[in-house]
């Protein structure tokens, strides 16, 4: 019976700690069926951080056979940096993700993270060391304190409302009757998407690991939870290694390098303002983004003359 509760409560950790868009069918049984394969990932070491720089080196993936997702994909996402993904949809930004948290292994190539090759330490000790923020937020049926403290064991009340203001969420929490003690989840408290957003930067913040992945929503938050998610997820990569995957723009524009990643590589890389005054496919998609197509182009303009 011991045995059977095990990859459950297993199961539920994980669900809990990632976004639901990311465990699908074949990561469940990864998870229940780990009393198998799971001995031989214990006798692996646990993953040593110390500045968390990130490698991905000629990185071959397919989920299923004969269908390449990622085509040597390599790149580096420098510790205490924050690194952008873009490009259009389906081209292999969240699974890159994926294989980084080791969802799935790769084909071939190498990930490492401060030179260790992730294939070599336990899946535990790497997940530990990454807080991963996606589109789809899980809230567990509990209050909101429950629901921020769930990052770390033990966290206290000033913890917890630190985290909270720095993730600009302990205003809204504050102006529920029951603040903190607010029940969310499952018959809780509906909150919008742009709340749910920054109580889980909450927890990652509480986490305080080395490693922040962030899977930005595409769905339209209200301007003002925008910029306030913005603001949060500011606080959140600051010193530490993240790697976004944007839809927005705004994101992109301070990342430190922003990756164009189409079919599964990488086919442009750069700061911002490099990467428009190159005019290439960056610019194609700076220009399809940009509502303000005069605005667009008068930057473009900008950056190619200066
Ligand atoms: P992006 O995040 O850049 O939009 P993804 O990494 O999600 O792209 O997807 C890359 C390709 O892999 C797409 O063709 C997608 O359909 C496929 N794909 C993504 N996840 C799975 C999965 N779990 N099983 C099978 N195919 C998948
Ligand atoms: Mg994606």
């Amino acid at each position: 019976f011991l045995l059977a509760t095990q990859p459950a409560k297993r199961l539920a950790r994980l669900n809990i700690e990632l976004n639901s868009q990311l465990v699908n069918v074949r990561q469940l049984f990864d998870v229940i069926d780990s009393p198998e394969t799971e001995p031989r990932e214990d006798e692996k070491p646990a993953l040593k951080v110390d500045r968390a720089n990130i490698e991905f080196s000629n990185v071959a993936f397919a989920y299923r056979p004969d269908e390449p997702v990622l085509r040597g994909l390599t790149l580096t996402a420098e510790a205490g940096k924050v690194t952008a993904l873009v490009g259009p949809s389906g081209g292999g930004k969240s699974t890159t993700l994926n294989l980084l948290l080791r969802f799935y292994e790769v084909g071939s190539g190498t990930i490492t993270i401060d030179g260790q090759n992730i294939a070599d330490v336990s899946r535990r000790s790497l997940r530990s060391a990454i807080a991963y923020v996606g589109q789809n937020v899980f809230l567990f049926r509990g209050t909101i304190r429950d629901n921020i403290a769930f990052g770390k064991e033990n966290a206290t009340d000033e913890e917890i409302v630190a985290a909270a203001k720095a993730a600009y969420a302990h205003d809204f929490i504050l102006s529920f009757p029951k603040g903190y003690d607010t029940p969310v989840g499952e018959h809780g408290l509906q909150l919008s998407g742009g709340q749910r957003q920054r109580i889980a930067i909450a927890r990652a913040l509480i986490r305080n690991a080395s490693i922040i992945l962030l899977d930005e929503a595409t769905a339209a938050l209200d301007s003002e939870s925008e910029r306030q998610v913005q603001d949060a997820i500011t606080h959140l990569t600051e010193g530490r290694t993240s790697i976004v995957i944007a839809h927005r723009l705004h994101t992109v524009t301070h990342a430190d390098c922003i990756y164009v990643i189409e079919n599964g590589a990488v086919v442009e890389a750069g700061e911002h303002y490099d990467l428009l005054r190159r005019g290439g496919r960056y610019t194609s998609f700076y220009r399809l983004q940009f509502k303000n197509q005069e605005l667009a182009d008068q930057v473009i303009a900008m950056s190619s003359a200066g």
